[in-house]
């Protein structure tokens, strides 16, 4: 079926009101905004997916403010059983009237208390403890903790006195807590808190002005506790083990943020179970499971508890913040928030077309943006899972909006007639066909690979250069984040970054993108792709996290051409060698230009007149699976390193006739240097590999790739005498392959500087070294190679052999009949 099909079959079968009249019922338990009320929330949605005829689980986590999943504590629970706080008689916040009034984890205030009211900016330097401090702006974590050391109980605050919109003239904003963690850890002590109406907090001022501190009652019963948070998961059962997610998170109260998201996954399941049981839809080949907890914490707990669960996992999409009804003549539009400068990947572009789709028939508008700007940012990350895409509403999002179009956001004024069915069902209908679309394809979209960073060249600043060099390697599983900073640290991340606000959401924001350190790029690659201008920005986010204890630096080489030919120059190698290359450029760094780099460096080593050749292997073995050996086409076997491959397809470079053991050279001279008499016979007397020693050439290893010096089988087959036959295919032809090394080699391959041979070679003094940038580079002359070696072969001719408990390298000692000459 199409998307277009699966998007109408759905949406026939979606109702608004529905989803709107669902909302309205599970808004009572975040709406009390305790623990407690939560829990009976998440059984609430577990038996309403259950009557859905979904398979259901509720699991919960230790709500302990101590357990550490990915970056973040998990938060204490917390539970409120009544608050107020009156002035003249008259209740300025109470619990039991709009439970906004309350601000969530504020401490017990140990029965009825009487204070004075005074604004924070006013509050003498020595407190006497009776004080209640008045903000009118969000209360800082930093600032809140200063005030309860020095003694403070109590706080209102109302975020602006003169709201923006008239509509917030009567609105409490709501709190997630005043500590920057999104919700309290053990770490943290609590006071009593409330949020007035900014009408009430002008009137205060006013009064304060005119007559001093205001008296004031307040009350607040109220318990933190170690206690449990659950989450449910619901599955519509697939053909397989695999599993796309639809999530939407269940802790917040307010009506578009994310109640709406709710709801609009439940009635997602409906539709999806209901269409699958009357056979319009068939049953998709993978599950779709639907999972609703505590903001997106358990979500990343689920996931490192249950790690096998996000191996199944094919991507998922998050529903969040969404669902307004037009207002002020104002419309919100979809956002479809996802990262591809991360993972291009099928399912990103499953979920834009199917945006597309549903803009274009409901006549909601639509844009994307690369990364999420809050904590679900880390949904990007690889450490958590695979590609997920947030689809969002753009109420507090918009580009340059107006802020009346967003006045409402984490207020008590965003309720349920805010809500429109419309926008409801359509994002019901987006989740539900990309859950089922996705979960369709046959072959699943593998989350890809990140892709290689394009060879960027390296800046030209010092601070460019320094930040090219330093990797940021996490040491914490799952997703990186500012969640588990501790207040000094998430105060020194605000600054870094330039706000005033310690809520770790806010830090993560797409300028953060840490997401995109992935111990593979440097900060100064990161920085190209996230914003070039903010390079010293990420430098000094990366040495924060280094100092937190998540992540270590490390720093690799930077080195360009100019620093390889000098290298080699050193190492006395002159224009006209010849030279047998075996390469490993990891062992580099980074090298500016890549592979090409080396391939000119060594050109302009040589020159001309001399040569540079490098194995080109293949496994064309008949019986393997690959196709046939053609000179053109096969692709070098990766074990022999990215550098022959590059070689291979540069402009002037050969290639010789060889099923297995084909040779690339470049220079004037290459053609004869290939040509051998009997060309399938890899180390025939008029092979590449005699020429070598004919010739004067030497054999150079660029980074750690003495394990492959190729050579030593030339050696073999002349002296020793054990290698093998085979044969092989080579165009529609299957040839016979002669001198072929077949075997385990134990002695040699893996042990590389530790090999016996090698260390009898070190003590001739043929070994020439030296270092470029973190790579070791070797040369040996293969005249003297030749005579040291054979030195070696009288003393030991199994040297190259595994001793004992090998019937591969037995079979090969067997044979052994060594010729010294
Ligand atoms: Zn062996």
């Amino acid at each position: 079926m199409t998307q277009e099909e699966i998007y109408a079959a759905i949406k026939g079968v979606l109702d608004g009101e529905q989803i709107l009249a669902f909302a309205k019922r599970y808004r009572e338990y975040p709406l009390k905004l305790s623990f407690s009320a939560y829990a009976q929330g998440i059984d609430f949605l577990a038996r309403e997916y259950l009557s859905s005829g979904l398979e259901t689980k509720v699991t919960s986590f230790p709500a302990d403010g101590r357990s550490v999943y990915g970056d973040r504590h998990f938060p204490l629970a917390w539970d409120v059983e009544a608050g107020w706080l009156e002035v003249d008689g008259k209740r300025l916040a109470d619990y039991a009237q709009d439970t906004y009034s309350i601000v969530p984890f504020s401490a017990d205030s140990a029965g009825v208390q009487c204070g004075r009211i005074i604004p924070s900016e006013e509050l003498p330097d020595k407190l006497s403890g009776d004080e209640i401090a008045l903000f009118t702006h969000y209360p800082g974590a930093a600032e809140i903790s200063a005030l309860r050391e020095r003694g403070l109980q109590a706080y209102l605050a109302c975020v602006n006195p003169n709201p923006v919109h008239p509509s917030l003239e009567n609105s409490r904003r709501w709190f997630n807590d005043a500590f920057g963690a999104g919700q309290i850890d053990a770490r943290h002590q609590t006071i009593c808190g409330f949020s007035i109406t900014p009408r009430e907090a002008r009137k205060l001022l006013e009064k304060y002005r005119s007559a001093g501190p205001v008296p004031a009652q307040y009350l607040l019963q109220s318990r933190t506790f170690s206690g449990q948070a659950p989450c449910v998961s619901a599955t519509i059962a697939g053909r397989d083990q695999r599993v796309f997610w639809l999530t939407a998170h269940a802790y917040e109260p307010h009506a578009t943020n994310n109640v709406a998201g709710v709801a609009c996954l439940l009635a997602a399941a409906r539709a999806l179970q209901q269409l699958i049981a009357d056979g319009t839809l068939p049953q998709p080949q993978h599950s779709i499971r639907f999972f609703h907890g505590l903001e997106v914490f358990s979500l990343y707990a689920y996931a490192l508890r249950y790690p096998e669960e996000m191996a199944n996992a094919i991507g998922g999409m998050s529903v969040d913040s969404l669902g307004r009804r037009e207002i002020d003549g104002y419309q919100e539009r979809f956002v479809l928030w996802q990262d591809p400068r991360l993972r291009q990947d099928p399912l990103h572009q499953s979920a834009l077309a199917l945006v597309k789709i549903a803009s274009a028939d409901s006549g909601i508008g639509y844009y994307t943006r690369e990364g999420s700007s809050n904590n679900e940012d880390l949904l990007q990350d690889p450490g958590f899972g695979p590609p997920w895409s947030l689809l969002y509403g753009s109420l507090w999002s918009e580009p340059g909006a107006a802020p009346q179009n967003r006045y409402f956001y984490h207020s008590n004024t965003d309720t349920a007639d805010k809500l429109s069915p419309l926008v409801l069902r359509t994002a019901a209908a987006i989740a539900a066909a990309q859950a089922y679309y996705c979960a369709s394809q046959e072959c699943p979209a593998k989350p890809a690979h990140s892709p290689r960073t394009a060879m960027i060249s390296t800046g030209n600043t010092a601070l460019e250069k320094e930040c090219d060099r330093m990797i940021v390697q996490r040491l914490l599983p799952g997703p990186l984040g500012f969640g588990t900073l501790s207040d000094d640290l998430r105060a020194e991340a605000a600054q870094i970054l330039g706000y005033h606000c310690l809520e770790y959401w806010v830090l993560e924001d797409p300028g953060s993108n840490l997401y995109l350190f992935d111990g593979r790029r440097s900060i100064f690659e990161v920085a190209q792709i996230a914003g070039p201008e903010k390079l010293e920005k990420y430098q000094r986010l990366a040495l924060l996290l280094e100092k937190a204890g998540l992540a270590r630096i490390t720093r690799r080489s930077v080195v360009g051409k100019q620093d390889i030919l000098t290298g080699l120059q050193s190492l006395g190698i002159a224009r006209g060698a010849l030279l047998m290359v075996h390469s490993s450029l990891r062992s580099f760094g980074k090298i500016v230009g890549g592979a090409e780099a080396v391939i000119e460096a060594l050109q302009e080593l040589v020159g001309p007149e001399g040569i540079i050749a490098m194995p080109a292997f293949t496994d064309a073995e008949d019986g393997s699976p690959n196709p046939p050996f053609v000179a053109a086409e096969s692709p070098v076997e990766k074990w022999v390193g990215v550098l022959p491959d590059v070689f291979r397809r540069h402009p002037g470079v050969i290639r010789s006739q060889h099923p297995t053991h084909s040779v690339c050279a470049w220079g004037q001279n290459a053609q004869e240097f290939l040509a051998s008499e009997t060309p399938l016979d890899i180390f025939s007397l008029t092979s590449p590999w005699r020429k070598l020693l004919d010739r004067g050439g030497k054999l150079l290893f660029l980074g750690e790739a003495i394990g492959g010096n190729t050579y030593l089988h030339a050696l073999e087959a002349w002296h020793l005498g054990y290698m093998d036959e085979t044969y092989a295919r080579m165009g529609d032809k299957v040839v016979k392959v002669q001198n072929y090394p077949d075997g385990c080699r134990g002695g040699w391959y893996k042990l590389k500087r530790r090999a016996p041979y090698w260390q009898a070679l070190e003590k001739t003094g043929i070994i020439q070294e030296n270092t470029i940038g973190d790579a070791r580079v070797t040369l040996l002359d293969v005249q003297q190679l030749t005579a040291a070696m054979l030195k070696i072969f009288a003393a030991d001719p199994a040297i190259l052999l595994h001793k004992s408990g090998c019937r591969d390298c037995a079979q090969h000692r067997a044979r052994i009949s060594f010729k010294p000459q």
